[in-house]
């Protein structure tokens, strides 16, 4: 199985790295996962940490109030490596700004001996809504956007993304392009993508196929995970990111020395950013212009770039054409730190064109004419026990997210601000769908005065809609070419009708539509 293990952090580095020796947070976890705002319980946190520190203090508001791993105050177990400490309600809820997006900075855990580690909360609202829950067995439950899986600490810790989309598949069709994995109390890490299936050519990587080895029969072409459920918002930068990393950066070239990011230079300042070293990237926080002379003025960060797919960026995803894609410099010394106010001479930099990427990694094969335009993701939670509606409710909405079509504010980490969700991040030119059922639109039918029926229904952009006729209810066939609805900027989801003509001498003929996407 040629997989390929992509790591990211976000721009500010949540959790500082803690050297081996000293303790560690392997791992932590809410009770409840997510906080209702009507909750007026204790809220639990626990922090299963490494390296046996003499004590743990968890600062709150500038306070330092112990945990406990002694079985009091809340602490379940003594002596287990887990410590725990306990907030009101409102010490959770009072956290959830409205710029914080429903995820709460609560404050730093601090073992002694080691750094200290934030801390970020979960809180669903009553503007998330109760979302239908869908009982599957005693191990799973889904709604519309999410499924959940029973998971033991030792499935979280030694993650298999093989095992759990085969048992996704065994109730799903082959429809998803992506696979999304979110850990409740996973292993503190970096969120990551990794590839399954590459059928693009142009892009620096290989020709591979391992759809089969995850259960998918063909459609299934990569993952990303979020080993830190508070990290997650489809609708923010990291999902925006990890899905970009099934195409970028693995190009040959004058880019290469960025993989699987970008190098420093302004082609860097987007969604894929910069890779800091190890694979691991970072927002590469400036902006660039051009100062007439073939050099460029520093200019302060844009924060909606980081969820603004360049053109570049569109190129290698197949949604821009070569003519559309402008050159892009790279800094001649990568070990460079630029600054605000600063300006880059000719000579430190150098141009790379479109031209340059077709010269060293051939034509991206398909084209933006023929390229996939609409992508499918499928959500999968795993967590210790099944969660409550409330946090089912929270990661849909959460998972919803993806799908908008305008700017909102979100907060991953300690950094909040305006970002786009995929459709806006491609600048209308592809459309993600995170919704795991199929939509199932209401068909009406009209006969008409010359004897044609009408079909009339809500349709979704980037969706094909193939009429279909039958008889006898049992043999269906096409009737006329699929209508598929074009990805255009602004979005048009139109009131569609076809026009059918009944075929002569049958008294009786059923259509139904068959919905693609
Ligand atoms: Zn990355």
């Amino acid at each position: 199985m040629k997989t390929i293990f992509i790591a990211i952090t976000s721009g500010t580095l949540l959790f500082p790295a803690a050297c081996t020796a000293a303790p560690n947070v392997f791992r932590s976890w809410f009770t409840p996962t997510v906080v209702p705002t009507n909750f007026t319980g204790m809220v639990r946190y626990e922090a299963e940490i490494t390296g046996e520190p003499a004590s743990v203090g968890f600062n709150y508001d500038g306070v330092s109030r112990p945990m406990r791993d002694d079985g009091s105050n809340g602490d379940r177990v003594a002596g287990d490596a887990v410590w725990t400490c306990l907030f009101t309600a409102n010490e959770i809820l009072s956290r959830n700004t409205a710029n914080r997006v429903f995820h709460p900075i609560i404050g730093t855990c601090n073992p002694a001996g080691a750094g200290a580690f934030n801390v970020v909360a979960e809180v669903w609202s009553s503007q998330m809504g109760l979302v239908p829950l869908r009982n599957v067995s005693a191990t799973a439950q889904e709604t519309d956007y999410v499924v959940n899986y029973l998971a033991t600490k030792a499935q979280l810790a030694n993650f298999n993304p093989v095992f759990w989309a085969n048992r996704f598949y065994t109730n799903h069709g082959d429809n998803y392009d992506f696979l999304n994995f979110i850990h409740i109390a996973g292993v503190r890490g970096n969120r990551y993508h990794f590839h399954i299936r590459n059928s693009v050519q142009g892009i620096g990587l290989p020709l591979f196929e391992d759809s089969a080895v995850f259960g998918s029969a063909g459609r299934l072409q990569g993952g990303s995970v979020f080993p830190i459920s508070s990290f997650y918002d489809g609708g923010g930068a990291g999902f925006a990111h990890e899905t970009g990393h099934q195409w970028i950066n693995f190009l040959s070239g004058a880019f290469a020395t960025g993989v699987p990011h970008w190098p420093k230079g302004n082609v860097a300042i987007n969604v894929m950013g910069f890779t800091i070293g190890g694979g691991v990237g970072g927002n590469y926080s400036y902006t660039f212009t051009s100062n007439g002379s073939g050099g460029y003025v520093v200019g302060p960060p844009v924060q909606t770039n980081l969820t603004t797919f360049n053109r570049m960026e569109l190129y290698l995803m197949g949604l821009a054409a070569p003519a559309e894609v402008p050159a892009y410099f790279v800094l001649n010394d990568q070990n460079q730190n630029v600054s605000n106010g600063q300006t880059l001479t000719a000579g430190e930099i150098s141009l790379v064109t479109v031209n340059d990427v077709i010269a060293a990694n051939g034509p991206r094969v398909p084209d933006s004419t023929h390229s996939q335009k609409l992508f499918r993701t499928a959500t999968i939670i795993l967590s210790e026990q099944l969660l409550d509606h409330y946090a089912m409710s929270f990661y849909d909405y959460f998972t919803r997210r993806a799908e908008a079509r305008q700017p909102h504010t979100y907060a991953e980490g300690l950094a909040s601000s305006t970002g786009n969700p995929f459709y806006v991040a491609t600048s209308g030119r592809a459309v993600m769908v995170t919704k795991i059922t199929d939509d199932v639109p209401t068909l009406r039918m009209i006969r008409q005065a010359d004897g044609t029926l009408r079909l009339l229904f809500p349709a979704r952009i980037g969706v094909s809609y193939q009429p279909q006729r039958s008889f006898d209810l049992r043999t269906w066939s096409n009737d006329g070419p699929p209508l598929r609805i074009p990805v255009v900027n602004p979005p048009v989801d139109p009131a569609t009708s076809i026009v059918l003509t009944p075929l002569p001498g049958t008294n009786q003929t059923f259509y139904r539509l068959q919905v693609s996407y």
